[in-house]
């Protein structure tokens, strides 16, 4: 038997109300199924909209880890190790890492016994850190897919174009800051500005190191001045903005639109302002612009093998060090750990302003 711990909950509500520490055995697998030990999991967004219910994907309670009411585990991704597998399973073995195929799945544990078929090995660990590999398959995944899937590739000249986003400090932003630069797409970043000038100005140089071409405050986005800023930005016009990708909604999103070339798209992946997309008419009938949403659980659970090999393109970046790793602050499952540690940090995720992504550690 393996000793495990889960973060688990019965009712949705915030993280710190239904959130709880779960202590349970894990048996020897059989058949297909394996065991697993936590590499990485990183807490998303998304991980607490869903515990808050207001998720459009509902975790399915049960009460196979003996817990006393119907429950599910936290968390939708992460790294994990094999540490034993079933006679049956036939693709992995002992001390391979893997990820999970699905969201939903519950990854916010020390261990797990999982079907073979449920999970994705990683075929060649090498020069992959747990962290790189725990938070491959949502943000990355999801900035690979906007940017290669809704931009006009018989349009893009490269270099000559551009894409434009708010959040460009998330996990996605920069994520698209660095596949941009790959791609040879200039990017126009936005980010919320700091409490200091210095502080902004240290964040925007840290995108600018990342490989963005220009980086803006939302102030700056907002302000009247915004067109003849980018104006001056894309040659006089000349090179044209083919793709906003937003994540904050409200005026943000409507000022990303507005810069737009005619009949480019503006993606929405995001809601963190909690604040409507309003679309000016104009831009409708006298751009013509498109505008799309993307859900990365959808588009995979549609498109897996389409998945896998993003997912094997941004390791391959990675091994090229063509793919920094974002900032990331630690949370370790201690051993003796009541779980309020844990449960604090999953509460802290949506405060923003934060010095990196909440990322379980075992
Ligand atoms: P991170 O946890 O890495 O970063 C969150 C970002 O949101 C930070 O950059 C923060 O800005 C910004 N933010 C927080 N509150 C606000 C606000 N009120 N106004 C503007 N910006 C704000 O996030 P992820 O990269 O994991 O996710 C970013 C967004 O993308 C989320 O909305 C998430 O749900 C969504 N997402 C959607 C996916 C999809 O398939 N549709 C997949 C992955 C993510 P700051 O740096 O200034 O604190």
């Amino acid at each position: 038997y393996t000793q495990a711990k889960a973060l688990v909950y019965s009712k949705y509500g915030e993280p710190k109300e239904v959130l709880r520490l779960h202590k349970h055995s894990i048996s020897a697998p059989h058949g297909t199924q394996v065991n697993l030990r936590l590499l990485a999991a990183p807490l998303n967004p998304a991980d607490i909209n869903q515990i808050q219910g207001v998720y459009p994907s509902k975790p399915s309670l049960d009460t196979a880890l003996g817990t006393p009411e119907p429950s599910a585990v936290a968390g939708n991704e992460g790294a994990f190790e094999v540490i034993a597998t079933g006679s049956d399973v036939k693709t992995m073995s002992k001390g391979d890492w893997v990820i999970m195929k699905r969201t939903g799945q519950g990854t916010w544990r020390t261990h797990a016994q999982m079907d073979e078929s449920k999970l994705i090995r990683v075929d060649d660990k090498s020069r992959l850190t747990p962290l790189q590999v725990g938070i491959v398959s949502v943000n990355p995944v999801t900035a690979y897919r906007m940017v290669k899937d809704f931009c006009d590739w018989d349009w893009l000249r490269s270099g000559e174009e551009w894409l434009v986003q708010n959040g460009a400090n998330s996990g996605v932003g920069r994520a698209v800051i660095q596949l941009a630069r790959e791609w040879n797409i200039k990017t126009l970043n936005v980010i919320r500005e700091r409490s200091s000038p210095d502080d902004t100005d240290a964040l925007k140089g840290n995108l600018l190191d990342l490989g963005a071409t220009a980086v803006v405050t939302e102030s700056e986005l907002l302000s009247g001045n915004f067109r003849r800023v980018v104006h001056e930005l894309t040659n006089k016009g000349r090179e044209p903005i083919r793709l906003a990708l937003n994540c904050v909604g409200g005026e943000s999103a409507s000022a990303l639109a507005k810069v737009l070339a005619p009949e480019s798209h503006l993606v929405t992946y995001g809601a963190m302002s909690k604040q409507p997309v309003v679309l000016p008419s104009g831009l409708l009938i006298f751009k013509n612009l498109v505008f799309d949403g993307f859900w990365v659980s959808k588009w995979g659970d549609k498109h897996t093998a389409l998945k896998e090999d993003t997912i094997r393109d941004v390791f391959r970046l990675v091994r090229d060090g063509k793919f920094k790793d974002i900032p990331v602050q630690e949370i370790k499952w201690r051993s003796g750990t009541d779980g309020t540690d844990l449960v604090e940090a999953a509460q802290g995720t949506l405060r923003g302003f934060r010095p990196g992504k909440g990322i379980f550690i075992f």
